[in-house]
């Protein structure tokens, strides 16, 4: 028979590998929907900081789906996750001031 234990070790199974999920902290209202639904209790609220242990989530999208803001989304391992400044080099190569 498979116990709830078994149930939660087999949701562990990454879906999209490439993918990372992604917090908009700016859009976040820490309204803790996203922690209710996800299968592997990879979702932590602590006062108004939610945060995602990479390490559990299974990249379902299932917590995406429920924020009323659009906070959360799978986003490539490889994009970066902060806005990059403009350069400081302009299109002559040399620094601006
Ligand atoms: S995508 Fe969201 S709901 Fe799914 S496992 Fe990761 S944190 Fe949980
Ligand atoms: S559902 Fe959206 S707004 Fe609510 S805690 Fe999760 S990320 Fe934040």
């Amino acid at each position: 028979m498979t116990s709830m234990m078994d149930i939660r070790r087999l949701d562990r199974t990454k879906n999209h590998p490439d993918l990372l999920l992604h917090i908009d902290k700016a859009l976040c209202l820490a309204c803790g929907a996203c922690v209710a639904v996800c299968p592997p209790d990879a979702l932590f609220l602590q006062g108004l900081r939610l945060t995602v242990d990479q390490a559990t989530c299974t990249d379902c999208d299932r917590c995406a789906a429920m924020c009323p803001v659009g906070a959360l989304s799978l986003v490539p391992v490889s994009a970066p996750l902060v806005p990059i400044p403009p350069s400081p080099i302009s299109s002559n190569g040399r620094h601006s001031s």
